[in-house]
C-alpha cells in the first residue's frame, strides 16, 4: 500500500497544467482531490511518473448564478461544497441531494465534482442528476477551449473523450423550465456504499401533464445512459400512478445492466424499474430535491 515514487507539480496557472500535461504525456496525471487517484495508485492500479495538480486553481472552486448563462459550478468544487451551497439550495438542490448520497464526510471534503465526471465510473452519483438538468462542461488545454453536453464526455467505464492535455474547468447548469428534479440510488449500505442502480429524474409538468422528462441511469450501463425511450413516452402525457409505471417498466427494458459481485443483471434491472417510478414521482410531487 505504498505509494510508487513520482514527480509532482502544482502550477498556479491553467495554461501551465495543460502545458505540462501535455509536455509529459501519458506519463503524468492530472490530480484534484486525489481519492481516486491515489487509491488506484496505492492498490498499484496506476503508476504515473509524475502528478500535476490543479488544487491552487482556486478559480475552480466557484458555485454561482451568471445571468443568461446558468449555475456554473468550478470543477474543484468539493461534494462538500455542493452540500453546502446556499446557491444550489435555493436553485436547484437536487445537485446537494445527490452529493449527500454520496461516501462519507471526509472523502466528499476532499472529491470534487471535476474528479467525478473524470474518473467516469458507471455508478459517479453526480453525472446523472447533472445529465439530467442538461449540463455542459467547459474544457481548456493546450489547444484552446471548447464546451460540450455533458452527456457526450462519458465514452466508456473509466474513460472519457478528453484529451490528455484537457482540463474540465466548469459544469454549467442552463437556465431552464423543469419543475423538479432529483437522484435516488440503492446501495448495499445506507451510507458510504456505490451505487448498484440509480435513477436521476428531471421533469417539466404543466396542468398535470408531463411536458418533458429527463431520465438518467446509473450503473446498469458501461456510461451514466439517459433512458431515451421511457423519455419519449412520458413527453405529452398526463400524470397517472400507471404511466410512471409504464415509464419505469420501459427503462428497465432499456438500461444494459452487468452482474457483478455486487448485484446480478437481472436485480439491477428491477431496481431501474421500482426507482425509475420512484424518482419521477419524487420530482412530480416535491420538486427539486
Ligand atoms: C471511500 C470512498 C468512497 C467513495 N464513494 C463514492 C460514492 O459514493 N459515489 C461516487 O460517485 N464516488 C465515490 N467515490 C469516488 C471519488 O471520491 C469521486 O469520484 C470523487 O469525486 C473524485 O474526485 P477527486 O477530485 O478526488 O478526483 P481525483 O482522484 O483527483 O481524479 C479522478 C480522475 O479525474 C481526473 N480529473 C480530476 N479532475 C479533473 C478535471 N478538472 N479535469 C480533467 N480531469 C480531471 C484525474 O486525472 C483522474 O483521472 C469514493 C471514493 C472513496 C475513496
Amino acid at each position: 500500500m505504498y505509494l510508487p515514487d513520482f514527480e509532482y507539480y502544482s502550477p498556479d496557472s491553467l495554461a501551465e497544467v495543460c502545458q505540462l500535461l501535455s509536455q509529459f504525456g501519458s506519463r503524468a496525471k492530472l490530480i484534484s482531490g486525489g481519492t481516486d487517484v491515489i487509491v488506484k495508485m496505492k492498490n498499484e492500479l496506476l503508476a504515473p511518473e509524475v502528478l500535476v495538480s490543479i488544487k491552487n486553481m482556486d478559480q475552480l472552486k466557484k458555485i454561482e448564478y451568471v445571468p443568461g448563462k446558468g449555475v456554473v459550478i468550478g470543477a474543484r468544487a468539493t461534494h462538500n461544497d455542493l452540500v453546502y451551497s446556499e446557491l444550489l439550495a435555493e436553485k436547484f438542490p437536487s445537485i446537494p441531494g445527490a452529493a449527500k448520497q454520496m461516501a462519507q464526510n471526509q472523502v466528499r471534503n476532499a472529491g470534487t465534482v471535476g474528479g467525478n465526471i473524470c474518473n467516469a465510473v458507471p455508478s459517479a452519483d453526480l453525472p446523472p442528476i447533472l445529465i439530467a438538468l442538461g449540463a455542459t462542461v467547459n474544457v481548456i488545454g493546450v489547444n484552446g477551449e471548447r464546451s460540450l453536453a455533458l452527456e457526450d464526455v462519458f465514452t466508456g467505464p473509466n474513460t472519457t473523450c478528453l484529451a490528455p492535455d484537457e482540463v474540465i474547468t466548469e459544469v454549467v447548469i442552463p437556465d431552464q423550465k423543469t419543475t423538479g428534479s432529483t437522484y435516488i440510488k440503492f446501495g448495499l449500505r445506507a451510507a458510504g456504499a456505490l451505487a448498484v442502480a440509480g435513477v436521476a429524474s428531471a421533469v417539466c409538468v404543466e396542468n398535470g401533464v408531463i411536458k418533458d422528462a429527463r431520465v438518467v441511469l446509473s450503473a446498469v450501463a458501461p456510461t451514466p445512459m439517459r433512458a431515451k425511450k421511457a423519455e419519449a413516452f412520458l413527453k405529452g402525457k398526463k400524470i397517472t400512478d400507471e404511466l410512471l409505471a409504464e415509464a419505469g417498466s420501459i427503462a428497465a427494458e432499456e438500461c444494459k445492466p452487468i452482474s457483478d459481485y455486487r448485484a446480478s443483471a437481472e436485480y439491477r434491472r428491477n431496481l431501474v424499474g421500482v426507482f425509475t417510478k420512484r424518482s419521477l414521482r419524487k420530482a412530480i410531487n416535491e420538486g427539486h430535491v
